[in-house]
């Protein structure tokens, strides 16, 4: 009832004629079967993806998003802006935008708001530090990021929103958590949904999102509450992002 969901994040990566042989590269290789399929570049990309992507199976989005409509926000960017160049998604709350920009669990609350009245999809990030991870406050962190977000949102918009599992320790150090790890957070992220919207709640996304390669991705997304990946490394080469897409069929 829930199809897979493979998003390529390609963080502050990649140039004009890199993407133009990788984007190319996904079409060609990507029919719709298998998992649905989306990249999200850096923004100044978005109109090249745009123009690559329209008309094929691929949707695209943006990694991050203003919680504000417009106005004298210098460097930011708006969700009508992203909506204009045709995002369907937009990734809130990356652990690197937490980390690096101090992002609060409020401001990543007000930008999915923001978003979804746009009509943009948030793909909602949430996860540990290792060092939470050993104190065991895995649970506790994770569903007080969820928690925040969902405290902003009315039960019906559940229907609108993608959540992500991405373990701080697992990003983009080829260290990958357990099918069995991810699924029991996994687990309890898709519980508290639940008891904001029943029904909605069950039908959430919830996708991992660390380290997640070719040769791992069959196996997390084999785990009844792995509904498909967010993608880094991964998914600047064609064949592997494809290759993951394949697993998720
Ligand atoms: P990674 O990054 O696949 O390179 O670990 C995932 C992410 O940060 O979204």
């Amino acid at each position: 009832m829930r199809r897979k969901l493979v998003v390529g994040n390609w963080k502050m990566n990649g140039s004009l004629a890199s993407n133009a042989s990788l984007l190319s590269g996904i079409v060609a290789g990507y029919d719709g079967s298998g998992a649905e399929a989306a990249v999200c570049p850096p923004a100044p990309y978005l109109a090249q993806c745009q123009q690559a992507l329209q008309g094929s199976a691929v949707s695209w989005g943006a990694q991050d998003v203003s919680r504000h409509l417009s106005g004298a926000f210098t460097g930011e960017i708006s969700a009508t802006m992203l909506k204009d160049f045709g995002c369907r998604w937009v990734i809130l709350g990356h652990c690197e935008r937490r980390g690096n920009h101090g992002e609060s669990n409020q401001l990543v609350a007000d930008k999915t708001v923001a978003a979804l009245n746009a009509g943009l999809t948030p793909i909602v990030c949430v996860g540990e530090s290792l060092a939470q991870r050993e104190a065991g406050q895995t649970d506790a962190h994770c569903s007080a990021q969820l928690g925040a977000v969902l405290d902003a949102l009315e039960p019906e918009q559940l229907e609108h929103i993608v959540v992500a599992y991405e373990p701080i320790w697992a990003i983009g150090t080829g260290v990958t958590a357990t099918p069995e790890m991810a699924q029991a957070v996994h687990a309890r992220l898709r519980m508290q949904l639940k008891e904001k919207h029943a029904q909605h709640g069950a039908q959430v996304r919830i996708l991992y999102g660390g380290s997640m390669k070719p040769d791992n991705a069959a196996e997390l997304m084999a785990q009844p509450d792995i509904d498909g990946g967010l993608i880094g490394g991964a998914s600047l080469k064609a064949p592997d992002f494809l290759a993951i897409i394949a697993a998720g069929a």
